[in-house]
């Protein structure tokens, strides 16, 4: 595997349309990233992937879809109005402001210059609710999906009865004011989260925490094939442990810039349900069928999707020579297959690629039609996006000889009858 750059990715990103910088033609927003056609895509299969796994694939875990915008006193209760703070410091001369414990040193990083003092510095975006501008109307976007399954705890519970151990899953926009977004899309201000709040009774707690690690590293590892050696955990420090945590555990992944935090499995105690239940007056406990009543514990397991493309991206990439390609998992590729005539001047070529095209297309949707520039630079171009076949149509399909399929990661060509084709392409997109 090859190690990549930073700048290699985000140029092939935009290139090829996985992601763009936001609102570019304006010169751009900081932190923010708009997904492309092709990053759409990819975006969808893993979310869709993790859905899948963490909510259609269990019996006991619900899915939600909460308002990004909730009543303030959420905030108060969760406690991210007095502590959702980073320390931020600002160069003297430069007036560059920095999150205090990513700089190195006691000078400003850009120009060497003395910095201020730290302050704490709220990372929540603030907005106002109606037509008046005032203190009364201030609401937040929130700074993470979590509070909107605690604040439906009751909800399900109301709804479906169900026994503990459940949890409840949710994936969403959260917005934080990073005071320094940067590293692509690793630290943006507007990004995804997916987030599951798994509810227990905390006799349980050290095998549900457990299982949860295992979960996280399971899903990387074999569903979306990161090379585990570039996952590591971090168990976090007494100082870095939020004050209700009872313990933290980090998969960290090694990006271009550095191994950082990729995905959190936290064990946060009874604080969000007892704290919603002080801040809104309504009980949130859970029952037993032999009436012992009590505010059950919480096992998270909390990931941002922008940082787990980032880390696919990252592991996909591959070069060598002037050949880049990525290695997508087929089931996570943009498009599975891509079609084309060996020439496109011929047109019983054009007309066989089409009908061979339109087939695979139905039992295969994220089929590719492409006849731009030769048969070379097609190759090139659905490597780079990680399209794991290519099936060209060439003069001898006309015979009735089938076409040649090509495997993105080997480069063989293998020759394949059109009867055989749609068993080939599935048994090879499913191994
Ligand atoms: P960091 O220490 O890197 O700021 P965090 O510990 O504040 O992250 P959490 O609050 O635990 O992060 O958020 C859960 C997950 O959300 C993180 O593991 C990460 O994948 C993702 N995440 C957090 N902040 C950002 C961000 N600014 N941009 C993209 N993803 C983020």
């Amino acid at each position: 595997m090859s190690e990549v750059s930073m700048e290699k990715l985000v140029s092939l990103a935009k290139r090829r349309g996985f992601i763009y910088p936001g609102s570019e033609i304006y010169g751009g927003l900081a932190g923010t990233w708009d997904y492309g056609p092709l990053g759409v895509e990819l975006k969808q299969n893993i979310q869709n992937l993790w859905w899948r796994k963490v909510v259609s694939e269990r019996e006991d875990i619900y899915g939600v879809d909460a308002a990004i915008l909730m009543n303030p006193k959420v905030w108060e209760a969760s406690g991210h109005v007095s502590g959702f703070t980073d320390p931020m410091v600002e160069c003297k001369k430069c007036k560059k402001r920095f999150r205090e414990d990513h700089v190195e040193g006691d000078n400003c990083p850009a120009c060497k210059g003395e910095l201020s003092e730290a302050r704490q510095f709220n990372m929540m975006f603030k907005t106002h609710f109606g037509a008046t501008e005032d203190s009364s109307t201030e609401v937040y976007l929130r700074p993470e999906t979590a509070q909107g399954i605690f604040t439906n705890f009751k909800n399900v519970m109301d709804s479906f009865s169900p026994k503990l151990p459940f949890g409840i899953a949710q994936i969403g926009k959260a917005f934080r004011n990073e005071i320094a977004p940067r590293d692509f899309i690793f630290r943006a201000r507007e990004f995804v989260q997916m987030e599951m709040q798994y509810f227990i009774h905390p006799s349980s707690r050290k095998e549900v925490y457990e299982d949860w690690r295992k979960f996280a590293w399971n899903f990387l590892v074999n569903d979306l094939s990161i090379d585990e050696k570039k996952l590591a955990w971090h168990e976090h420090t007494e100082d870095e442990r939020a004050h209700y945590a009872q313990a933290a555990h980090d998969i960290y992944f090694k990006f271009p810039h550095g191994s950082k935090e990729l995905w959190g499995t936290h064990d946060r105690s009874d604080f969000d349900l007892k704290s919603h239940t002080g801040g809104s007056g309504t009980e949130l406990v859970y029952r037993t069928p032999d009436g012992e009543k009590f505010i059950p514990h919480v096992i998270e397991s909390s990931v941002g999707l922008g940082r787990m493309i980032l880390a696919v991206l990252t592991d996909a990439y591959n070069e060598k020579d002037d050949r880049v390609w990525l290695s997508f998992k087929p089931s996570i590729a943009p498009y599975k297959v891509a079609v084309f005539p060996l020439m496109r001047n011929k047109p019983e070529l054009v007309l066989k690629a089409r009908e061979v095209y339109d087939s695979i297309k139905k039992y295969i949707p994220n089929t590719l039609w492409d006849d731009n520039g030769n048969v070379g630079k097609r190759y090139r171009r659905q490597d780079e996006i990680g399209t794991p076949f290519c099936v060209t149509v060439d003069f001898e399909a006309l015979e009735g000889e089938g076409v040649t399929v090509r495997d993105r990661d080997s480069m063989k060509q293998e020759r394949v009858k059109l009867e055989d084709l749609e068993e080939y392409l599935k048994n090879k997109l499913n191994g």
